[in-house]
């Protein structure tokens, strides 16, 4: 035995290595398969173990987020559109907060995601000013600093430009109709 191992070593090394190597496949692909089962079982456990790392870690964590988003930044901002297209509904309540946070004062008859997108269907998809289809804001006819609330009878759609071109004037553009300014 000794005799044979000795004549056909390189063989066997070589039939050893092979096995290795076939079999560090298998293990790889297993193993690739049960952790993606893993994860899809346990989400809640990995995110609140997640959620724990980066809060005892939170320096450390924020650095490393910063650091990877400054060297990813096309990704990022696809991301973010990505994001933004797949979650309108949650884009429009960042929106009303960004109101809520200038101080605009919140009623039980605010406007409504659903109100919005009828809104949106009214004006055509465009900006009642410039026509413009891009960066579509809600826009409120009677400022609140001049008392005006979030409510579906104040609001009208206005591109970004249009709405900061308005500043805190009081302009009706619904009656003027698009393209008449
Ligand atoms: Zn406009």
């Amino acid at each position: 035995m000794r005799e044979y191992y000795e004549k056909n070593k390189e063989k066997l090394r070589l039939y050893a290595r092979e096995y290795y190597n076939e079999n560090k496949e298998m293990v790889k692909r297993k193993s690739k398969i049960y952790s993606k089962e893993y994860r899809s079982k346990n989400q809640d456990i990995i995110r609140i173990r997640k959620r724990e790392y980066y809060l005892n870690n939170k320096e450390k964590e924020d650095k490393r987020i910063a650091e990877w988003r400054a060297r990813n930044l096309e990704r990022v901002k696809e991301y973010t559109r990505n994001w933004k297209e797949r979650n309108p509904e949650n884009v429009f309540n960042d929106r009303l907060l960004v109101h809520y946070r200038r101080g605009c004062p919140k009623t039980v008859n605010d406007i409504t995601y659903i109100e919005w997108l009828k809104l949106l269907e009214v004006s055509g998809k465009k900006c009642l000013r410039c026509g413009s289809t891009e960066k579509l804001t809600i826009d409120m006819i009677v400022p609140h600093s001049k008392g005006g609330f979030l409510v579906l009878d104040n609001i009208q759609v206005l591109c970004n430009r249009c709405n900061a071109g308005k500043r805190n004037r009081i302009v009706d553009y619904r009656s003027l109709g698009h393209g008449n300014i």
